[in-house]
């Protein structure tokens, strides 16, 4: 049985960034049909009951490793946010990462929406790093996580239609380039480990 995350803030917290309609929508109903569709299919396969999602994900395909994708992606989505700071940036290991690979956070949060603009439909952008430790920017169409690479998820941003139409409807380069306000860089820093 895959449990709903609880949010680690209120519905209206991140506003005007991503607002509380969207947060009732994106996490109230498209994640929680997610839970829902993975814990029908975990009924009808006894070998998925006890497993993580991580495992899941690395070990199906189908509308398994799609749901099961969908409910990872969402669950390190939605806990890498806090309330908007005009002047958020990384600190710690990962500002220095950032700067030591891109040459700039600036760099950086172009490189981002760059990838997070182009990517063709419905999918995800991620910020990975690599066994020894470098950063990786890459787009993963439709439930896709970098983890099936072997590479560890960071930090990742949903071009999903539903997660900005409400708010920015085609805007979608609007959207990226304001959730920089609104990243947890202490908690991408404890995912860096
Ligand atoms: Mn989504």
């Amino acid at each position: 049985m895959i449990e709903l995350i609880k949010l680690p803030y209120a519905p209206e917290a991140l506003e005007p960034v991503i607002s509380a309609r969207t947060i009732g929508f994106h996490y109230g109903k498209h994640l929680q049909t997610y839970v829902n569709n993975l814990n029908l299919l975990i009924e009808q396969d006894s070998a998925l009951s006890g497993r993580t999602l991580e495992e899941i994900v690395c070990n199906s395909s189908g509308s398994i490793s799609n749901n099961a994708g969908q409910i990872l992606n969402h669950n390190l989505y939605f806990t890498q946010f806090r309330s908007p700071k005009s002047d958020n940036a990384p600190a710690g290991r990962i500002a220095q990462a950032i700067e030591k690979q891109f040459g700039s956070f600036g760099n950086f949060c172009e490189e981002f929406k760059q990838k997070g603009t182009a990517l063709f439909g419905s999918g995800w952008v991620w910020l990975s790093a690599d066994k020894d430790g470098s950063l990786v920017i890459s787009q993963e169409p439709n439930a896709g996580n970098p983890l099936t690479r072997g590479l560890k998820p960071l930090l990742t941003f949903d071009v999903w239609e539903h997660a900005y139409y409400l708010d920015y409807q085609n805007r979608r380069p609007d959207h990226l380039a304001a959730l920089w306000q609104i990243v947890d860089w202490d908690e991408v820093n404890r995912r860096l480990g």
